[in-house]
């Protein structure tokens, strides 16, 4: 069998390092096997994914050392390799289901569905789809057609049994069918869903090994059923073990940078990152904890994968960072590397429209812009507090300044902007008031350029980190006070 594995990410915000995890692994198992690693991008999810962080995402998995052997970028025999670009596809495949019986069209209306998971959270049983619509009769559907009544298409699944599958790392996994929802394949707008396109793809793209993260174990016995109802063989899957942040808890931008975009920002090393990814769960046969991508293909055997929740910990990070820097670069080759890092062109040239404003001579260049190319800032809390009238309020500017960031969808000053003003209309202070703290935390200074656009400069998880970082200096929020917040957060009129 040709071993063929995939990387399929929903181009729907930054480069996560999630991803970076799972497509080493895949890169891994493909080359250890002589196969071949697929890039595959799954922007089905057409409201939220963007040409934009396509780029970035293909843009961040190289700079890691990732390649793949077919992809959007490099073509392939199998292509395209967008799912947007293969709609007629999916409908194909659907409209087979339908005629073979095993999709039914389901024309309820949000309403009722809305209604009927009320209900199912009230009588706390399973929620999902109770099946209304798959006995309609041929007449019905027909009339309902011919009405041009919206519908979906959704999947047959058995009410009954077990699902029985293997998984290289886990070994059998069972899960009742029950719980299985008669899953929409195709959405009103004739947009595939996550499943269908995901299957066909890796059928069509001849992909051997589905190797994922776990969160898509729940998603097996869907994706099962369908390789069975099209007569395909059934992929090998494999689920790794999810990155977690320090607490256990699954890795989030809440609590840990997680863009790829912000370790480069960070000045992290790529071989120095790649090198972490890899420790996630994996280690190498002499246990070293310090080795290169090409030393961890040479010798990658995925059942050295453990599955204990691996522990994606930024200091650890940091000093096998370090160790890369010592032990690996000359001073050539590091002064090579800052150059290109702190003061490449592109940077200088977002920069300098705004410093030129502030220059008289060069030397200036380096105060002004210095937080660009700083990690957390040295600041003090008294330099905090000058800003505002109490430390509550500094505390409730932080924290909802955090909350409002954390849900923006676009990464642009204009947007940040009406996130905060909004903000601070809704809590009642002056833009000017309400901003003032900020413009410490993120540049560690009340007379740099305007806040908003350092905060596009330093890209968003920097941004979070330090008004994280600015919270800390207030000795952070207790679990009670961060309660009492949220009821007051909840309150304000959301953002336009
Ligand atoms: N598009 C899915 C994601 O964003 C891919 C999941 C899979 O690998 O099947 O993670």
């Amino acid at each position: 069998m040709t071993v063929r594995t995939r990387i399929a990410p929903s181009p729907t915000g930054d480069p996560h390092v999630g991803t970076a995890y799972v497509a080493l692994f895949n890169m891994a198992f493909a080359r250890s096997h002589g196969g071949q690693f697929l890039l595959r991008i799954e922007d089905t999810d057409q409201q939220r994914s963007t040409a934009e962080s396509e780029q970035k995402i293909m843009e961040a998995l190289r700079w890691l050392g990732l390649d793949w052997d077919e992809g959007p970028d490099v073509g392939g025999s199998c292509g395209p390799y967008r799912q947007s670009e293969r709609t007629l596809i999916y409908q194909r495949y659907a409209q087979q289901l339908i005629d073979n019986g095993q999709a039914f069209r389901c024309f309820c209306s949000n309403e009722r569905l809305e209604e009927l998971r009320r209900r199912q959270t009230l009588e706390k049983s399973v929620v999902g789809y109770d099946g209304h619509c798959s006995h309609l009769e041929h007449e019905e559907i027909n009339r309902r057609l011919t009405a041009n009544n919206p519908f979906v298409v959704r999947m047959h699944v058995p009410r009954e049994g077990q699902c029985c599958f293997d998984d290289m790392l886990r070994g059998q996994i069972s899960i009742d069918w029950g719980q299985i929802d008669l899953q929409i394949l195709l959405k009103a707008d004739g947009m595939p869903t996550y499943h269908l396109a995901n299957v066909i793809d890796d059928h069509l793209m001849g992909i051997s090994h589905v190797i994922r993260g776990e969160e898509w174990i729940n998603s097996a016995p869907k994706h099962i059923l369908l390789y069975q109802y099209f007569g395909w063989e059934v992929p090998i899957f494999c689920h790794l073990p999810l990155l977690r942040n320090i607490d256990k808890s699954k890795l989030s931008k809440r609590k840990n940078p997680t863009s790829i975009l912000f370790y480069q920002r960070m000045g992290y090393l790529p071989e120095a990152l790649i090198n972490y990814l890899g420790r996630m769960g994996w280690s190498m046969p002499d246990e070293r904890e310090k080795f290169s991508l090409l030393e961890m293909l040479e010798v990658f055997d995925i059942n050295r994968v453990s599955l204990g929740g691996p522990v994606f910990d930024v200091e650890k990070l940091r000093w096998l960072n370090g160790v890369w820097i010592r032990e690996e670069l000359t001073d050539e080759q590091l002064a090579n590397r800052l150059q290109e890092w702190a003061f490449n062109r592109e940077r200088l040239l977002t920069f300098l429209p705004f410093a030129r404003q502030r220059m008289e001579t060069f030397s200036d260049v380096a105060p002004l812009g210095s937080y660009l190319v700083s990690g957390t800032l040295p600041i003090e809390l008294d330099d905090l507090l000058e800003t505002v009238d109490s430390e509550e309020r500094l505390l409730t500017i932080l924290q909802f300044s955090i909350w409002r960031l954390e849900a923006l969808e676009t990464w642009h000053r204009d947007a940040i902007f009406q996130a905060l003003k909004d903000l601070s209309t809704g809590m009642d202070l002056k833009l000017k008031v309400f901003l003032a703290p900020l413009f410490i935390a993120i540049a560690g200074s009340s007379s740099s350029i305007s806040v908003m656009d350092s905060m596009q400069m330093l890209g968003p998880d920097m941004a979070r980190a330090r008004l994280r970082h600015a919270l800390a200096l207030l000795g952070g929020v207790g679990k009670k006070k961060l309660k009492t917040l949220e009821k007051t957060y909840l309150g304000l009129p959301p953002s336009s």
